[in-house]
């Protein structure tokens, strides 16, 4: 038996884990993964693996995976494929110009096939309309981030997490969806009793078990709540003056936007719909507390002012200066495993590359000087393209005539998806790269590319902790499958840009990536990056293969990575002083109406992981939730007239959901929760993406898929 390290690919906490193989030691055909274990020394975990990551060897095998190129339905050799793709790429581009293709990514995707995307499509064929499914997950994360601190740059570490004295869970069920990062702290609760776990979500799910506090809010009432606990601290004089004068501006903007609603205790209470004696307490908690890490997730984000309610949190955190300290800080938690190394590499609608934007000072020269576009014409673009929402809607309209879709499946996960599959199904050039054979999206698809998987694929992730890991090519891809660097690799060769693609192997990929971020990148100059991972930009094959997990920026200066951000005060902006940002809250934007008067909230179970694709591979996984299934109280069950494990039907925005009545006294009164995995794959009738208007936020184009409104009609 031996053991490789790896990277488990599903959520954001990104943990260490062993891979068990049996034979094969020098021949990768002859192993087979037989067990995977916690990687002790990783930092994500410490050995600790999930149920989902610990069954990772169980979804394994050649079965249902797509092993064959097809073009227009026909299977094809690879170089017939790769050939057709360039030809219509090129066809498109010459007829509706570069701007009419388009890419749609995934978080699933390692860090070199996002830098690889991203070269391609921005810098060589020139179209901005880049974008990925972590739009989805924490855009608004991102923007409030960039806003505030001047980078997409989370401040703090897991340890952090473990240090802090007071942990606020915001729209996060830990237990489930980030569930190491949830045992790291329940153990250090035990550890120290004098630790307090506040949860603020409108659902009391499993994660209220460590909880000191629970404050079950009205949904979407986060940003008057923060605003409520910021003004709070100002009139009993618990702000940092000091910390505020040397780091920040902006508090008297921020507080006057706080005040322009009733800032009373008993208000505030009223409005979110909870205790005010409770509420209280939870102000007092935090801003008589130093070391405060508020984690925050997709109940957030997901939502069309999720931008305004990250930076109501952030700005309680610089008020307090609880931040760049061990313990403290505004912490926000990623989806997927590898959505901040996307963002690294640029790969977001509205950055170019390298953590630079479009309209950071000399961008534009600066990667058209790196990557060498200049001869091109034209050659990079110059404003942002669109994003997720506003990519499908262009192909809506025809203005977008060729998408290649990878790793991702939008004709399940985003909002108002019977939308999306007309667009698809109407659109000239879809071209879809798959690890999976059958899916939702593959009748819409003109080119199909059979992709490597987990286990298969090789390079790196960055996980919630800004901590870049490896994950290792163990096993030769099943068929025909091939890596999605390689298969980018030699579409741009056809394209003519042989010379700038001439990768070999990821290793080379990764040095031009880091070598990226540093380049013209001076800490004292304008336009500075804080993301630099420079010092790692001379690994060779054996230095990449043996990469260690390291936390980004790695630089001279920080060869061996950083764990916390602006210790000094010293933050991203330029004239280093943190922002708060004046925040007016704002309610959901679905409405409720008299055809649909039920709230809808969504999001993931304990052991499924995005569309099953995977984690539906595994029996002992959907024996957890076999079904797709509609929480709500029982007294609104009574009301609605249906009973547990009745089948009922809830009609939405663009489409219906069947599933299963669950009772559960965790609901709010006339709130419905769905779970986000099931597809026609799994189920005739169970998506939820259909039941969602596809409303999103202003600055963060994160669609709002935590407040649907819906109709249930019993069957
Ligand atoms: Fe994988 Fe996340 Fe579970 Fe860790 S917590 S094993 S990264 S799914």
């Amino acid at each position: 038996m031996h053991k490789a390290r790896t990277t488990c690919p599903y959520c954001g906490v990104g943990c260490g884990v062993l891979a068990e193989f049996e034979g094969g030691s020098d021949d990768p055909s002859a192993r087979r993964i037989v067990g995977v274990s916690g990687d002790p020394e990783h930092p994500a975990n410490f050995g600790r693996l999930c149920v989902k990551g610990a069954a990772l060897h169980e979804t394994l095998g050649d079965h249902g995976r797509l092993l064959r190129p097809r073009v227009d339905g026909r299977e094809v050799s690879w170089d017939t494929a790769l050939d057709a793709v360039a030809e219509r790429l090129s066809a498109t581009r010459r007829d509706h110009g570069n701007h009419a293709v388009a890419a749609y990514l995934s978080g699933q995707l390692l860090t070199e096939d996002y830098y690889v995307a991203n070269k391609l499509f921005k810098g060589f064929l020139g179209t901005p309309h880049l974008d990925t499914n972590s739009r989805l997950c924490m855009a608004s994360a991102v923007a409030a981030y960039k806003r505030s601190l001047g980078a997409d740059a989370v401040p703090c570490s897991y340890e952090d997490i473990e240090d802090a004295e007071l942990v606020v869970l915001v729209g996060s069920n830990l237990a489930w969806n980030h569930p190491v990062l949830y045992q790291r702290l329940k153990v250090a609760k035990t550890r120290n009793p004098l630790m307090r776990v506040v949860v603020i979500d409108p659902r009391v799910t499993d994660t209220c078990e460590i909880a000191d506090l629970y404050l079950g809010v009205a949904p979407g009432s986060d940003a008057r709540l923060f605003n409520g606990l910021l003004a709070w601290m100002a009139d009993r004089r618990k702000l940092d003056n000091v910390y505020l004068k040397r780091h920040t501006r902006g508090l008297d903007e921020a507080l006057e936007a706080a005040r322009q609603d009733d800032t009373s205790v008993a208000a505030i209470a009223e409005y979110c719909d909870v205790d005010a004696e409770r509420l209280e307490t939870f102000f007092y908690w935090f801003a008589s507390q130093l070391h405060v890490v508020t984690l925050y997730s997709q109940g957030i984000n997901q939502s069309s002012s999720g931008t305004d309610k990250c930076n109501a949190i952030i700005n309680c955190h610089l008020a307090g200066g609880k931040i760049g300290l061990p313990g403290a800080g505004p912490f926000s938690i990623t989806g997927q495993p590898n959505a901040m190394g996307g963002r690294e590499v640029g790969g977001l609608a509205n950055q170019l590359a390298a953590h630079m934007d479009y309209h950071t000072p000399g961008a534009i020269d600066r990667v058209t000087r790196f990557w060498s576009t200049a001869s091109l014409t034209p050659t990079l673009p110059e404003q942002p393209g669109h994003k997720a929402l506003e990519l499908f809607e262009a192909i809506e309209r025809g203005e977008v005539r060729a998408v290649w879709i990878m790793a991702t499946n939008p004709a399940v996960s985003l909002p108002r998806n019977d939308r999306v599959r007309a667009a698809l199904a109407n659109c000239p050039l879809v071209i879809v790269s798959e690890c999976v054979a059958n899916t939702d999206l593959m009748p819409y698809a003109d080119i199909v590319l059979p992709a490597s998987s987990w286990s298969e694929k090789d390079g790196t992730v960055t996980n919630s902790e800004r901590c870049i890991s490896r994950q290792r090519g163990l096993l030769p891809p099943p068929g025909e499958a091939r890596h999605d660097w390689w298969i980018m690799t030699e579409v741009a060769r056809r394209l003519g840009f042989g010379e700038a693609f001439d990768y070999h192997h990821p290793a080379e990929i990764f040095s031009e990536h880091a070598r990226l971020s540093g380049f013209e990148n001076d800490p004292d100059g304008e336009g500075y990056r804080l993301f630099d991972i420079s010092a790692l930009a001379g690994l060779d094959r054996a230095g990449f293969d043996a990469l260690a997990p390291i936390q980004w920026p790695v630089t001279e200066r920080a060869p061996h990575g950083t764990p916390r951000l602006f210790e000094d005060g010293r933050f991203a902006t330029p004239d280093g002083l943190a922002r708060l940002v004046a925040v007016r809250p704002a309610a959901p934007q679905q409405p409720l109406s008299e055809s649909r008067p039920l709230r809808l909230n969504t999001g993931r179970v304990r052991d499924q992981w995005h569309t099953m694709t995977r984690t539906g591979r595994a029996p002992r996984l959907m024996n957890h939730r076999a079904e797709p299934f509609i929480e709500m109280t029982p007294e609104d069950a009574e009301r609605l007239g249906v009973e547990e494990q009745q089948l009922a039907r809830l009609s939405g925005a663009g489409g219906d959901y069947v599933g299963r009545v669950r009772l559960t006294k965790g609901q709010r009164q006339g709130e419905l929760f769905v779970p986000m995995h099931w597809n026609d794959q799994f189920s005739g009738n169970a998506r939820m993406g259909a039941l969602l208007e596809a409303y999103r936020d202003p600055l963060s184009g994160q669609p709002e898929a935590k407040h649907g409104a819906v109709s249930l009609e019993p069957l």
